[in-house]
């Protein structure tokens, strides 16, 4: 009879345990922004994608999206790698960068450069964090990245680097995992479109997934031209800042072309 008891005792209290734990989860998880657009969602797919297939993302990196109907919220893949993403796996957060509805589902770790990029830029609709390979020598040596053809002429005025060591003040292991360190890569790339992360890769954002994700691909482009200009020897000359300004008003202008293109060849795979 006793181990019956205690048995009986240790389902309940197991239960009750249960219950508890799925009310605190319930009251904690932030509530949705409802259903966003589906062509919004197909278009986070694409970005997701279009960026793998440019070379921007690997098995690593993520593109997330402001919630059109919250301000507040914004829609990003579970952890996985960026090519294989569906509809399905798109997930809610708000700026905490708190899963709306996990429902099991990991989430990625560094998801607070999206978070605190959302709450400092309220201009900013879509993020893209990757590993960029041509990008990262900028990233840890003296030479900065520069825009050194017009299809690169966002980066004018600068391209700040965000070093993690400085903004934690100790060794790391180089990820952004918290929403402070989150709140310091927000902070130096302040109003810019890229900053690059010493010994780790770049942020870009953007008004538009097409736009975040031409940024990208383009400034992974100049890296690699910008490498092999300066391998040339001599003095490389750059489009100065009116150049860049006016460059980038009008090539801004024609994004919704490589876009349908990138898109089209990124879904047929
Ligand atoms: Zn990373």
């Amino acid at each position: 009879m006793r181990p019956t008891t205690l048995g009986r005792r240790a389902f309940v209290g197991g239960a009750l345990a249960a219950l508890v734990t799925a009310r605190a989860l319930a009251q904690s998880a932030p509530a949705s922004a409802g259903p966003a657009d589906p062509t919004l969602i197909d278009d986070l797919v694409a970005a997701n994608r279009i960026l793998a297939d440019q070379g921007v993302v690997d098995g690593y990196g993520h593109v997330s999206v402001r919630h059109p109907g919250d301000p507040q919220r914004y829609l990003m893949s579970r952890s996985m790698a960026p090519e294989l993403v569906t509809a399905a796996d798109v997930m809610e957060y708000d700026l905490d960068s708190s899963a709306v509805d996990a429902r099991g589902r990991t989430s990625y770790l560094e998801r607070f450069i999206h978070g605190e990029i959302y709450r400092a830029r309220a201009d900013v609709k879509a993020v893209v964090h990757n590993h960029s390979p041509s990008v990262i020598p900028f990233g840890v040596s003296t030479v900065p990245l520069r825009p050194l053809y017009h299809m690169s002429a966002f980066l004018g005025g600068g391209v700040p680097v965000f070093d993690i060591k400085v903004a934690s003040g100790q060794a790391t292991d180089m990820l952004v995992r918290d929403p402070a360190l989150g709140r310091a890569l927000a902070q130096t790339l302040g109003a810019r479109p890229v900053a690059l992360m010493r010994g780790h890769g770049a942020v870009v954002v953007g008004d538009s997934l097409p736009r975040v994700v031409f940024r990208s691909v383009y400034t992974e482009m100049n890296a690699r031209l910008q490498a092999q200009a300066l391998a040339l020897g001599g003095p490389v000359t750059y489009l100065d800042d009116e150049e860049a300004r006016r460059a980038e008003a009008s090539v801004g202008g024609t994004i919704p072309r490589p876009w349908e293109l990138w898109k089209k060849k990124a879904l047929a795979r």
